[in-house]
């Protein structure tokens, strides 16, 4: 089936619309450095648009019951479900990840939605006990108002389910400004909660200049709640400026996950399990594991099980059935991850496998495993967001959970080991939103997602989720 790239436009108060300019963006397939289609640029007027829309749809939104929002959001869950092949190959030709990827990502989303659509039906308040006869005190749940959410590219369609399938549940409006440069699965996503019913404003999706549209939309007194996904740096300055206006926040930043593997670890199991969770999306993944710390009695042994997997991966253009890894996503991850390389090579770190882009065509990188890496290298403090593992060998437990926690970074951390009294402790002395002990156990929608530290706060997975889109409002009702 040929599935041609379609031309994104904007979503506001229920209709597909260019921007009010006329302007547009090209959107490049990365694994052919080619355009393959546009993408509606929104610009002040779009954007004063779709905040009425959202003000509208609130009002509308918030007064359908819990079990009617339910049933229209299982429906979209649905019907991604239909488009799977159609939008899984979308997804793959502006993002680069292989289709299995994409559609991995797909079902997972489809999952989430199920599970806010089921939430918003438990999202229950409580009855206080009162000090006085014939008084009831009732807290009941009210949504936050009209959101606006900013996701990144590197899951087009997760980043933003997450965010929206939440607010949804819980009766808010939102506005996406969903990423640039992989415009077209997100469009799908919210075509399919258009399809299913969800009433006009209710969903706003809007593309343009991020700084320019989070520097208005976050002030913008319609707006009660943001939630963002992307790098550290760009998330405090949009925490300070929520802040300033008194805005509520999640903040889904970076990561630079641990991966603690002790002595008494399966060492093949791990080595195999890693390299799979390593190099999936090629790496540009937030929870990537990204900093290996092996044991010194399994050190040699893991590292050439490690890289003997790493070495089978097979890297080709996400479409082609082969293909275990696909392309980076933009041009800037390809030159980031060479002077990663580079950078820790000169600093003492020995390339074991990879290390060097492929081809002239896309931005295609070698799965990258550098070994005895030391701490002032620059990627061992900065997230290298892309497929490149580092592994260093350390002594004793306490050494592992010293450099576990020396970056400001907190989001996920991994672990391998047989006793259950070294996987207790090193559970509770690593300093991360999210640990997995002995297999891959993150992201899934009934569990929490979320980080410490400089890796933001809130989560976006599990029953505290709706939360952050939910006010407590006291009632204290006395007869007459
Ligand atoms: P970037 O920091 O410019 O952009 C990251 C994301 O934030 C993009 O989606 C972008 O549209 C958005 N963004 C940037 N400035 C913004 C602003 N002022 N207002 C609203 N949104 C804004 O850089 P990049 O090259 O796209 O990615 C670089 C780094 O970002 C990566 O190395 C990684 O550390 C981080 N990142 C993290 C995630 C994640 O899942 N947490 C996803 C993508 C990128």
């Amino acid at each position: 089936m040929t599935i041609a790239y379609p031309n994104t436009q904007l979503f506001i108060d229920g209709a597909w619309c260019a921007a009010a300019s006329g302007r547009t963006l090209p959107v490049m397939n990365p694994a052919t450095g080619k355009q393959i289609g546009t993408l509606a640029h929104a610009e002040k007027a779009d954007l004063d648009r779709a905040l009425e829309a959202a003000s509208k749809g609130f009002v509308t939104w918030r007064k359908i019951s819990a079990f009617e929002r339910y049933k229209i959001m299982r429906k979209a869950a649905n019907l991604l479900r239909e488009r799977l092949d159609m939008v899984a190959t979308l997804m793959t030709m502006e993002q680069g990840k292989t289709v299995a990827e994409a559609k991995a990502e797909i079902l997972n989303g489809c999952d989430t939605i199920d599970w806010f659509a089921e939430e918003a039906r438990r999202a229950y308040g409580r009855v206080i006990p009162a000090r006085a006869e014939g008084v009831y005190q009732l807290v009941v749940k009210e949504p936050v108002g009209p959101v606006a959410a900013f996701t990144p590219w590197n899951f087009p369609i997760n980043q933003i389910v997450r965010k929206l399938s939440a607010a949804l549940a819980a009766g808010c409006s939102i506005i996406i400004k969903a990423p640039e440069e992989t415009p077209a699965s997100p469009a799908e996503l919210i075509r399919a909660f258009a399809d299913a019913g969800v009433p006009a404003g209710v969903i706003g999706l809007v593309y343009g200049v991020p700084a320019d549209i989070s520097s208005y939309l976050i002030p913008h007194p319609l707006i009660r709640k943001i939630s963002f996904t992307g790098s550290t740096v760009v998330g405090k300055q949009l925490a300070a400026m929520a802040g300033a206006h008194m805005k509520r926040m999640t903040m889904e930043l970076g990561g630079h996950a641990p991966v603690i593997v002790f002595d008494d670890a399966d060492v093949e199991i791990a080595a195999k399990t890693m390299v799979g969770s390593k190099f999936r999306n090629a790496g540009q993944v937030c929870v990537s594991p990204t900093r290996f710390l092996v044991q010194e009695g399994v050190y040699n042994k893991f590292v050439e099980k490690f890289v003997e997997a790493t070495k089978a991966l097979k890297v080709g253009n996400g479409l082609d059935a082969g293909s275990t890894m696909g392309s980076l996503a933009n041009p800037r991850r390809s030159s980031a991850m060479e002077m990663n390389v580079e950078d820790a090579a000169k600093h003492g770190g020995k390339v074991r496998t990879g290390g060097h882009r492929i081809g002239k065509e896309g931005n295609f990188f070698e799965p990258t495993v550098i070994t005895e890496v030391p701490n002032d290298a620059h990627a061992m403090n900065n997230e290298p967001f892309g497929p490149m593992a580092m592994i260093n060998p350390f002594k004793t437990f306490d050494d592992a959970v010293k450099e576990s926690n020396r970056l400001p970074f907190g989001l996920a951390a991994y672990a391998w080991t047989k006793s259950a009294k070294t996987a207790n402790a090193i559970a509770s002395q690593v300093e991360t939103g999210m640990i997995t002990i002995n297999h891959l156990g993150l992201a899934i929608p009934e569990v929490p997602f979320g980080g410490v530290k400089d890796s933001g706060y809130g989560s976006e997975g599990g029953t505290e989720a709706i939360e952050a889109y939910l006010n407590p409002k006291f009632v204290s009702q006395a007869g007459l």
